[in-house]
């Protein structure tokens, strides 16, 4: 980095007074430039706190008006946005799915992503049917990221990626067989999330109930998208 230079941050976390700490040390001017993947508050609930510190700099998203703070000044950014940094262009991907809003960040030069929310080593990302959540439109992002073949994938959370298209294959199998589950279901005649989701997940602890109603709720979306569902008030079935 040029000695003087204001780099980019992604991701303004939750203004922890830790990690405020943490970007003084690193960051003793500030960022001029804080890019936010998506409003979920473990990534966007800091921005004001830092909006105060660095009046300055600019704070960019991809909009999603019900959720981004208003005590920020939200800079909009889109798909195919590029910043210019000292290692050269980001270039921002919209890759909705998890939230409607999410971004990541491509490298192209070394073929680096910071993924954000996108992929998570060893885990599945929840797709929040209720709240934001796509799963079509998160397939066609895996999809997306797939054909780019990431050489390093930097996540927002957890160890850092190394084998990006093995992970995605392992995702979209994954989803295979979660969709044959919910058609298995709505062929036996469970007709509503609450009886799909006690079919498939026997023994859940409930605490984790509602996480995988939503997860079966984002595949019977899916599934009507398709067109190979359809839904009457609360009840679901095959088509034809
Ligand atoms: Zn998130």
């Amino acid at each position: 980095m040029v000695p003087g230079a204001r780099p980019l941050l992604i991701d303004a976390g939750v203004g922890h007074p830790d990690h405020l700490d943490a970007l003084d040390d690193v960051l003793p001017q500030g960022a001029s430039t804080v890019v936010v993947t998506h409003a979920h508050s473990d990534h966007a609930s800091g921005a004001p706190i830092l909006c105060d510190r660095w009046p300055a700099a600019s704070f960019c998203k991809i909009p999603w008006p019900e959720r981004d703070l208003a005590a920020v000044p939200w800079h909009a950014i889109g798909d195919g946005t590029v910043f210019e940094t000292e290692q050269g262009p980001l270039q921002v991907l919209h890759t909705p799915g998890h939230a409607p809003d999410h971004l990541v960040l491509w490298h192209a030069d070394t073929r680096t992503l910071f993924g954000a929310d996108l992929l998570l080593a060893g885990t599945t990302v929840t797709i929040p049917a209720r709240h934001g959540g796509d799963l079509s439109a998160y397939l066609a992002s895996l999809r997306r990221i797939r054909a780019l073949a990431p050489r390093v994938v930097l996540p927002a959370h957890g160890a850092v990626i190394h084998d990006a298209v093995g992970l995605i294959d392992r995702y979209l199998d994954h989803r295979q067989q979660r969709e044959d589950q919910v058609l298995a279901a709505l062929a036996e005649g469970r007709d509503t999330v609450e009886s799909i989701a006690s079919r498939i997940y026997v023994s859940l602890e409930p605490a984790l109930v509602p996480l995988a109603r939503e997860g079966v709720l984002a595949h019977l979306r899916k599934l009507a998208d398709d067109g190979r569902v359809s839904v009457e008030g609360d009840a679901w079935q095959l088509r034809g």
